[in-house]
C-alpha cells in the first residue's frame, strides 16, 4: 500500500509539473470612430500582435469598449495596449490603479495626445509631462536615432534607420526633461524641416519618438498613423522587442 501511495503521490507531482504555465494575456484597446488613418493602423496592429503572440506564446484579446478598463477585468492582463485612443474619465482611475500596482502599458501615437484642455493630470505626468506640440503633414518617413542601443527594446536595431510613413508629433516640453523619462529613439533633427503643410522645425529641437517612464512598466511609441507602419522589418523588430520587454520582468 505504501508503495502504491508513494507512486500515486509521485504521479500527482508529475501531473502538477506537466501543467502548462498559463499564457500571459494582453488586452488591446482600439477605437473605430476615430480618424481613418488611426483605424488603418489599429487594423494592421491587431494582425501584427496576433502574429507576435503566436511566435512567443502569449494571448491577445482586443476590445473597443473602454468599460473593459475596470479593476476586476484588468487583473487578468499582464499588458494593456492603447492602439488609437485613451479612456474617458470614468475609466481613468482604474488604469492608474492598474499601473501603480505593477501593470504594463504600451501606447501608440494618438493614445498619448494631450493639450491644455486635457484634465487628466496623472496621465500627463505618466507620459513625461509633454503636451502635443506640432505634427508634420503630410505623413512622411523619418530618420530616427537610437539613443540607447543597450536597451532590450532596441536590440538588433541600427543606430539610425528610416522609419515608415507616419505623422510625427513633437511634445512641449520634451519628455526628456522629465528625470523619470528614459528616451530610446529620437527624430533626427538633421532632416528638419520635416513636412510641407505641417512642419516640425528647429522650434522643437528635441523630439523623442519612443520612451519609457522608469517609474512604471510602460513604453510609448509615436508610430501609429496610416497603413505603412508595419512595412519595415527594422521597426517591426523594435515594436516586437517592446512588447516582449513589457511582458518580461527584465529592467530597461
Ligand atoms: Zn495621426
Amino acid at each position: 500500500m505504501r508503495g502504491r501511495a508513494a507512486a500515486a503521490a509521485l504521479c500527482l507531482v508529475a501531473h502538477a509539473a506537466a501543467q502548462p504555465v498559463p499564457q500571459p494575456r494582453v488586452l488591446l484597446f482600439f477605437s473605430l470612430n476615430v480618424e481613418a488613418d488611426h483605424v488603418l493602423f489599429a487594423t494592421d496592429a491587431l494582425r501584427f500582435f496576433a502574429e507576435v503572440a503566436d511566435r512567443h506564446d502569449f494571448r491577445v484579446e482586443a476590445t473597443s469598449n473602454w468599460a473593459d478598463m475596470a479593476d476586476e477585468n484588468l487583473k487578468q492582463y499582464k499588458l494593456v495596449v492603447w492602439l488609437n485612443g485613451s479612456p474617458p474619465g470614468a475609466q481613468q482611475q482604474a488604469f492608474q490603479r492598474y499601473m501603480e500596482n505593477g501593470g504594463a502599458w504600451l501606447g501608440f501615437h494618438v493614445s498619448a495626445y494631450n493639450d491644455r484642455n486635457s484634465r487628466w493630470e496623472w496621465f500627463k505626468q505618466f507620459i513625461g509631462g509633454g503636451a502635443f506640440g506640432v505634427n508634420n503633414w503630410p505623413p512622411l518617413p523619418a530618420r530616427l536615432i537610437v539613443d540607447d542601443t543597450g536597451s532590450p527594446v532596441t536590440r538588433g536595431i541600427p543606430k539610425t534607420f528610416v522609419a515608415p510613413v507616419n505623422e510625427w508629433y513633437s511634445w512641449r516640453p520634451s519628455p526628456r526633461l522629465d528625470r523619470n523619462v528614459h528616451v530610446l529613439l529620437t527624430l533626427d533633427p538633421a532632416q528638419y524641416p520635416l513636412g510641407i503643410k505641417g512642419l516640425i522645425t528647429n522650434q522643437d529641437p528635441d523630439v523623442p519618438v519612443v520612451w519609457t517612464n522608469t517609474k512604471y512598466k510602460m513604453l510609448y511609441m509615436n508610430m501609429g498613423h496610416g497603413d505603412k507602419i508595419f512595412t519595415s522589418d527594422t521597426q517591426n523588430r523594435l515594436i516586437e522587442n517592446g512588447i516582449l520587454w513589457l511582458l518580461s520582468r527584465s529592467d530597461p
